[in-house]
């Protein structure tokens, strides 16, 4: 039997790509969701989509620590308990640093970085006190290499890797499980982030290149996995490339 049924699942950033479509695996494995992300009416009708699913979303903005507790306290408040957290929620606006590109650089900050710790804070009190839960997170290739353009971006995704590994360090003798989730290039609503002409018109380029990302359901499928382990496993890290990707 699946383990996944039943879990208490909060999900932020589920309103498109990798976080949707984690939402639909999840909840066909019959895990309790709760999902947030800043598009209500994206959220909405997800979870209208998925008709005798035990899922509620609320509207919530990942740099506000107050909102990211107000989903994992409502999670608890209805089901007792937050099995798996998953901090998805990401932004791309790649541009080159001589750009000076400020309010991305800080908004890549604030998101990628800061909405992991703050999930994070939300969640780790619960699973403390239950001795189990399991924290996932969604990296990148990009937490492992650096390209042009994506300085700022591969930044918070070393950092966020830099931040996963110490609380593995500090949180598994309370049975709790952390996952990074590293995928390559995806095909998801991630480039509309970019507001750089160039990238914009590099973008259009790539789009052109028919079927080279990953599905977003390539990923929900290893969230899945990931979750689905014995309690006594943890699978820290799962990196996933196209496999035409190079880098
Ligand atoms: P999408 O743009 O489709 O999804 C991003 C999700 O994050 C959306 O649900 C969005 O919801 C949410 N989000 C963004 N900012 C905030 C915020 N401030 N508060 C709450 N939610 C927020 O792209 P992906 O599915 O590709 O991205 C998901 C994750 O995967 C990101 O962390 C990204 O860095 C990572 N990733 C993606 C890759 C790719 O090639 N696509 C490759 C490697 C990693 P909303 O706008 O409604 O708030």
């Amino acid at each position: 039997m699946s383990k996944i049924k039943d879990k208490v699942v909060v999900i932020m950033g589920a309103s498109s790509g990798i976080g949707e479509a984690t939402t639909k695996k999840l909840a066909q494995e019959g895990a309790r969701l709760v999902i947030a992300a800043r598009r209500e009416d994206r959220l909405k009708s997800l979870v209208e989509s998925l008709p005798n699913v035990e899922i509620s979303f609320l509207v919530a903005d990942v740099t506000n620590k107050e909102k990211v507790q107000a989903v994992v306290d409502f999670a608890v408040e209805k089901y007792g308990r937050v099995d798996v957290m998953y901090n998805n929620a990401g932004v791309m606006p790649l541009a080159l640093l001589s750009e000076n590109r400020f309010d991305e650089w800080r908004q890549m900050l604030e998101i990628n970085i800061m909405g992991v710790l703050n999930g994070i804070a939300a969640a780790l009190p619960i699973m403390k006190k239950q001795q189990s839960g399991h924290i996932i997170t969604t990296d990148s290739v990009a937490g492992h290499i650096v390209m042009p353009t994506a300085a700022v971006y591969c930044g918070t995704k070393f950092a966020v890797r830099a931040i996963m590994e110490g609380l593995r360090q500090e949180e598994h003798e309370n049975n709790i499980r952390t996952t990074m989730i590293s995928p390559g290039a995806v095909d998801t609503e991630l480039p509309k982030s970019f507001n750089d002409p160039q990238m914009v018109e590099m973008l259009k380029e790539t789009a052109s290149i028919e079927g080279f990302g990953l599905r977003p359901e390539d990923i929900a499928d290893a969230v899945a996995y990931a979750i689905n382990t014995p309690e006594s496993v943890a699978i820290n890290e799962i990196l996933i490339r196209p496999t035409k990707q190079s880098m």
